[in-house]
């Protein structure tokens, strides 16, 4: 019985070099941030004790397995006999796009409509998962630089978990972006400077307020959470895998944690073995590190100069899976595509007129990247496509107010 075991994750490993940080009766010793090499760290699962001992059909199940991301107990680091912090995070709506398909000329196209979570934006999964393992494993405050809605999913996870936590931003972070932090007790720090200065100096405050930093793949659960996004979008689809997807990327902690969960699912043969969706990374012209990397051939990117785009979660000027995004890139014969920010935001519109989901900047950007592959053939009518609408477009007033029509 899957009860008898505490976890069915096996180990920790550097997800560069491969050299293993904790495995055995060291798993789960302590909080781990990246490895020795700097990069991100990455979690194996004991996929052959998983698949002797469940099924898919019992994920599936919900009188077994309940509702959201933590059905996916068995694929996720928790021990099984503890509680996830959690409100609810996952299992949000596929919905066709019926109006769009028409348009496009596309059989099937999909939203995936994250902005229904908990915090209104897929950062929830991450932080749930994150903030649940940190607890678990003994931080009593956390810390994180953020420009949009990872500040946010923190501050409510960790009054969820009875965490304090510290919150740095930029200045220019849109208003609600750093009000939501103060409403759930968070401690907010504006910053005189861009991400990566907000980054800076949460690292060099965090051990003088005793904090945990969860930081974009600098620890290894936030990834472990958004596999979700993966896994139950297979799921939805009747165990099948869809042929493109579209993914707004910032620290494309979503772009990797699906390919890490096709991979799994493929191993516990509950999906196809070889067929993967062709991933496809969508950032702005504003600030477009990966794509310029992909068209470069290079395996790391170099940080990108003055970021500036609306989408506030694209504003990533670098990224350290950067390696671990080309790489998902290209191993599933996908591909990465810059859109301007005036297109991004017509598709804004264009988005939620067609379908009634009310989409974020970052799920217009997917929008205008479709356009573009299709009109370029890179994507034939028959193919399946799912786009991600990563958040609410409530959250971006300011955005919302330049889309405002004069009264007719
Ligand atoms: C954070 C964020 C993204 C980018 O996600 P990554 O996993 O960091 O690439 C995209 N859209 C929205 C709305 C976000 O908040």
């Amino acid at each position: 019985m899957a009860s008898a075991r505490t976890s069915y994750l096996h180990r920790l490993r550097c997800s560069l070099e491969g050299d293993v940080l904790q495995q055995g009766a060291n798993l789960l010793s302590g909080l781990l941030s990246l490895s020795p090499a700097g990069k991100p760290i990455w979690c194996d699962y004991d996929l052959k004790a998983i698949g002797a001992e469940i099924d898919r059909d019992q994920i599936s199940d919900a009188s077994r397995a309940g509702h959201g991301m933590w059905r996916w107990r068995e694929l996720l680091p928790l021990p099984m006999d503890l509680e996830p912090v959690s409100l609810g995070e996952g299992d949000t709506p596929l919905l066709r796009a019926p109006s769009l398909e028409d348009e496009l000329e596309l059989d099937r196209l999909w939203i995936k409509d994250e902005g229904v979570n908990p915090t209104g934006s897929f950062k929830a999964r991450g932080m749930s998962a994150a903030v649940t393992m940190a607890k678990h494993l003994g931080a009593k405050a956390l810390v994180v630089p953020s420009a949009g809605n990872a500040g946010g999913a923190m501050a409510a996870y960790g009054a969820r978990a009875g965490l304090a936590t510290h919150v740095f931003v930029p200045e220019d972070t849109p208003e609600i972006n750093q009000l939501e932090v103060e409403l759930y007790g968070g401690n907010l720090y504006r910053i005189d400077g861009l991400i990566d200065e907000c980054g800076h100096q949460a690292a060099a405050k965090k051990d003088e307020l005793d904090a945990f930093a969860l930081s974009t793949l600098k620890e290894p659960y936030r990834l472990e959470g958004k596999k979700t996004l993966g896994l139950e979008l297979a799921e939805q689809l009747g165990w099948r895998v869809p042929d493109v997807i579209f993914y707004p990327t910032g620290g494309g902690t979503g772009l990797i944690g699906m390919q890490k969960a096709f991979d799994e699912l493929a191993t516990l043969g509950w999906i196809d073995p070889v067929k993967r969706p062709r991933m496809v990374c969508v950032q702005s012209t504003g600030c477009a590190p990966m794509v310029r990397a992909f068209e470069e051939k290079q395996t790391f990117a170099r940080p990108w100069e003055n970021a500036r785009t609306c989408a506030s979660g694209l504003r990533v000027p670098g990224a350290v899976g950067d390696f671990l995004i080309l790489r998902a890139l290209r191993e599933s014969l996908g591909t990465a595509v810059a859109v301007e920010d005036a297109a991004l935001l017509d598709d804004m519109g264009a988005l939620s007129a067609a379908t009634g989901i009310c989409a974020a900047p970052e799920g217009g950007a997917c929008l205008t990247a479709l356009r573009s592959l299709r009109k370029s053939g890179w994507i034939k009518s028959h193919e399946e496509v799912v786009i991600f609408n990563t958040g609410t477009g409530a959250k971006y007033l300011e955005v919302l107010r330049q889309l405002k029509k004069p009264q007719p």
